[in-house]
Parts: C-alpha cells; sequence; structure tokens
C-alpha cells in the first residue's frame, strides 16, 4: 500500500504549489506603475468660466451631421470658423489653418526641430441631432449653451465641442506664455464625424501624403469615470483600441406558395433556426490578455481580497472572471465580438409563404477578430440549415489595433490624467466600444488614444447623443489645463 502513500504526498505537494502560486501572485499583484515617471509643467492660468461660456457660444452654432455626404446647414460651419478664428487670435496667427473636404479644419504650429515627430490633438465640429420631440425634456434649450447651475448645457458640450473648445483654450493660454514647442503641433478638427468620418479620413490622408508621422494621436471616447462599477471608485480610463463595426445580412430560401399547404421547412423557420444558431455560438472571449486583460491588472489593486487573487491567478480563475464579466451587455462587449439582429424582414401578404426571409445582424468587431474571420464565424454557424446564407451589408469597419500601454506616449498621457483625475485615482487602458474619428490616423500616428479628463456617472452617459447632454464648468477647466500641460510636456 506503500504506493498511495506515495501518491497523496504528491498530490498534496501539488495543491501546495498551486496555493503558493496563487498566494504569491495574488500579493504581488501591483498596478502598472508608468504615470508618476513624467514630470508635467505647471498648467497656465485658466478661467474656467469665461472657457465655459465661450463653449456655450460654440453650441449655438447648429452644426448638426444628418446624413453622410451631406452637409446639413454649411453656413452654421462657416460661423463657426469665424467665431474660432475671432476668439483665438493667438492660435489663428501662430498655427496655420487649413479647410479640408471644405468643412473639416487642419491646424498646424511647426516646432524648432523638424526632425521630431509632431503631437496630434483630434476633435469633432458637428454634433448628433436633438431627438424630435425631447427638447422640452430637457433642462435648457438643446442649442442655448446656458449656464445653469455650473453647468453648460447643449448638444456636443460633451460631444465633442467641449474637447474642440478646451484645446483652443489651451493652445491660446499657452502661446500667451511665449510658447515655442521643439515637437510640433496638429490639430485636425473633423465636421462629420458623426456620420462617417470622410473629413478625417481626409485630413488623415493629407498627413500621410505629407509623410508626418504623429508621435500620438489623441481624440475623445474615454473619460474619468466616478462610479466605474468593478471598483465602485473613480478611474480614468484611457481608450488605447476601438472595435470594428459590421452588419450582415442573413437571408433564408425556401419554395413559397399558398399558405394552406405549407412546407415543412419555410422561410421563416430557416431564418428563425439562422438567428438562434448565430446567437448560440458567440465569438471567443478572453481575460487573460488584450484591453480587458489590461484593464483588470490596473484595477486588481483595488479590489478585495478574493477578486485580487482571482486577478492575480487569471490562468487559473479567467474563466470565472469572465462569466462573471459577461453578465452586464456592457461587460460582454469588452471581452468578444458582439452579435445584435437588429432588422428582420420579410413577407407581404399573410396568405403567402415568402420565398425570401432576412435578417440584418450588427457586430462589433473586438480587435482580435477581423472582418473576413467574423464572417466565417457566422458562415459556420448557419453551415447545416439549407437554403441560408450570409453576406456583408454596408461598409465595415475593421477594428483598430490596440495602442501601446508601455511606450513614452502612454506614460505621458496617463501622468496628464493622473493629474487631472481625483486624488489617487488609478489609470487603466479601456476598449472604447463606438466608433471615433481616430480610426482614420491609425498607421499615420504611432499610437493612437482616445481620452478627455471630463468626469462622469454613469448615469450622465444616456446624457451624451441623449437628453439633457451638459459640461460642467469645473470640467471645462479641467480640460483645458489637462490639454495644456499636455501639449506643453508633450512637444517640449
Ligand atoms: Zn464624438
Amino acid at each position: 500500500m506503500k504506493w498511495v502513500w506515495r501518491g497523496l504526498v504528491l498530490v498534496l505537494i501539488a495543491i501546495a504549489a498551486v496555493a503558493g502560486v496563487v498566494a504569491v501572485r495574488t500579493m504581488t499583484l501591483r498596478a502598472p506603475a508608468a504615470a508618476a515617471a513624467v514630470a508635467l509643467p505647471s498648467a497656465p492660468q485658466i478661467d474656467e468660466a469665461a472657457a465655459a461660456a465661450r463653449l456655450g457660444e460654440a453650441i449655438r452654432f447648429r452644426t448638426i451631421s444628418r446624413t453622410a455626404g451631406v452637409v446639413d446647414d454649411p453656413d452654421a460651419f462657416r460661423a463657426l470658423h469665424a467665431f474660432l478664428a475671432q476668439t483665438y487670435p493667438r492660435t489663428h496667427a501662430a498655427f496655420t489653418r487649413e479647410f479640408v473636404n471644405a468643412f473639416s479644419l487642419l491646424y498646424t504650429l511647426p516646432g524648432s526641430d523638424p526632425a521630431a515627430a509632431p503631437i496630434l490633438l483630434l476633435a469633432h465640429q458637428d454634433v448628433v441631432p436633438v431627438e424630435a420631440g425631447t427638447e422640452e425634456d430637457w433642462e435648457a434649450a438643446p442649442f442655448s449653451g446656458a449656464l445653469i447651475d455650473g453647468m453648460i448645457y447643449g448638444r456636443g458640450a460633451v460631444d465633442d465641442k467641449g474637447s474642440l473648445i478646451a484645446i483652443l483654450e489651451a493652445t491660446e493660454a499657452l502661446l500667451a506664455q511665449g510658447f515655442a514647442p521643439r515637437r510640433g503641433v496638429i490639430l485636425a478638427f473633423g465636421h462629420d464625424e458623426e456620420v462617417s468620418g470622410a473629413g478625417a479620413a481626409a485630413m488623415a490622408a493629407l498627413l500621410r501624403e505629407r509623410n508626418i508621422r504623429p508621435w500620438f494621436a489623441l481624440d475623445e471616447g474615454m473619460a474619468v469615470v466616478l462610479d466605474e462599477p468593478t471598483t465602485g471608485a473613480p478611474v480614468a480610463l484611457i481608450g488605447v483600441a476601438e472595435k470594428g463595426y459590421m452588419s450582415v445580412r442573413v437571408t433564408a430560401r425556401a419554395e413559397g406558395g399558398h399558405s394552406s399547404m405549407p412546407q415543412a421547412d419555410t422561410a421563416a423557420d430557416k431564418l428563425a433556426r439562422a438567428i438562434v444558431a448565430i446567437r448560440a455560438n458567440p465569438f471567443e472571449g478572453g481575460v487573460q490578455d488584450g484591453p480587458a486583460g489590461a484593464l483588470l491588472d490596473a484595477l486588481g489593486p483595488r479590489l478585495g481580497f478574493m477578486q485580487r487573487m482571482a486577478i492575480a491567478n487569471r490562468w487559473l480563475f479567467g474563466g470565472m472572471i469572465e462569466a462573471q464579466v459577461a453578465q452586464t451587455g456592457a461587460g460582454n462587449a469588452i471581452l468578444r465580438t458582439t452579435i445584435a439582429p437588429t432588422i428582420l424582414e420579410g413577407g407581404t401578404k399573410d396568405n403567402i409563404l415568402p420565398q425570401e426571409m432576412h435578417a440584418i445582424v450588427n457586430l462589433r468587431l473586438h480587435p482580435r477578430d477581423s472582418v473576413e474571420s467574423a464572417l466565417a464565424h457566422l458562415r459556420a454557424a448557419v453551415s447545416d440549415i439549407e437554403g441560408v446564407t450570409v453576406e456583408p451589408e454596408g461598409d465595415p469597419n475593421e477594428p483598430s489595433p490596440v495602442s501601446s500601454t508601455e511606450g513614452d506616449a502612454y506614460a505621458l498621457l496617463a501622468a496628464a490624467a493622473a493629474a487631472h483625475a481625483p486624488e489617487g485615482a488609478p489609470v487603466a487602458p479601456m476598449l472604447v466600444l463606438g466608433a471615433t474619428d481616430s480610426r482614420h490616423y491609425v498607421g499615420v500616428a504611432e499610437n493612437v488614444y482616445r481620452f478627455q479628463p471630463v468626469w462622469a456617472r454613469q448615469a450622465d452617459l444616456s446624457r451624451i447623443h441623449g437628453t439633457g447632454e451638459r459640461m460642467s464648468v469645473g470640467d471645462m477647466g479641467r480640460m483645458a489645463r489637462f490639454y495644456a500641460q499636455l501639449i506643453a510636456a508633450g512637444a517640449r
């Protein structure tokens, strides 16, 4: 019986070894500490009330995007351009301004060292419309730019005239101090981000053509979330990648005919089975690496012992964490490519069996997938349903690559973000679930990040593109100081 004891001892040693690894990893889990390494120059004086008032003025120009390829009100854009030139004279004297695709604005301030890669700040001038019938639900009229209780109200207050005005407040304040950077500074303000981003695409093409390769590009996309759901505490989230976009048309074909004599398998049956099959085959998820892994690494040290243990030992508890994160729609969207059936169509009369029925399914592609691999995944899911095809619909966007969280550019951005987040709040990388203009600068700028230091609660997020969009006066000052420090430190 001696071999039984020997076996038991081996098992106990193995358990002890695993427990030891788990314990050591749990105790040594530390957030990646890049932020402290970069020293920031002090921010210039910013009159935040005046900056907020100027944001209110910018909101009054109805630079609305409704349809791709159509500028709804060209005069509104021209009036905004004139307002910017008049309001920020130092910037307009020092930078060259170019109109690209007629309404996008490209500003360039050369640096003293022409060999140094410039920095690139992005924002967009256009806004989404206000849904008809909801105007009365706003605390102030949606294009009033009114100030109520320390808040500027209006469409575009955050998305994205807040960034646009804050960037210009920053350059104006820096130039007033005699700012003369070593690196060039480029500002690119698109005019149709909300519908196609053609302006951004044209500006990116122009930079590429001129062989200008910015060190980093910074756009909107993420913010300081005061009540991040995992920790319940403030976190500055920096978007390091954004998901791709793709829709497909699922078609089910069958013999038509009179509904009094239906065959065993109708087009409706096939389409229903196809949708169930597609939804039952989710895309691969994962918390080991990628943006989700980096987010957990950054947040782990802030969490309780059990969660910390799980995060530090994802080799063992990865599946458990993934199942928990995937419980909410937003959590699941960070982990994987999502699948959303959005349109079902077919049939013309109640007594006719349709020969074809269709579904449109919208996918948001995680950086680990591609348009091609996603299409193959969907086709495989329905391969055993006869008469069902899956074809791409419209123009898909590939997911962006994931920008580095290790280099100097991220360290600088993390330091500036930390300086403008609540004391002690961690800075964490994040996957942006929507699309921004920044996707057009992938391959032009070395790194592409998405962040504005607005302090937002989760409950506030529905105001963006929704009812009651607003920016606090404090946030406006914070944003202007953030951009000023980032530009001064980045371009030195
Ligand atoms: Zn936007």
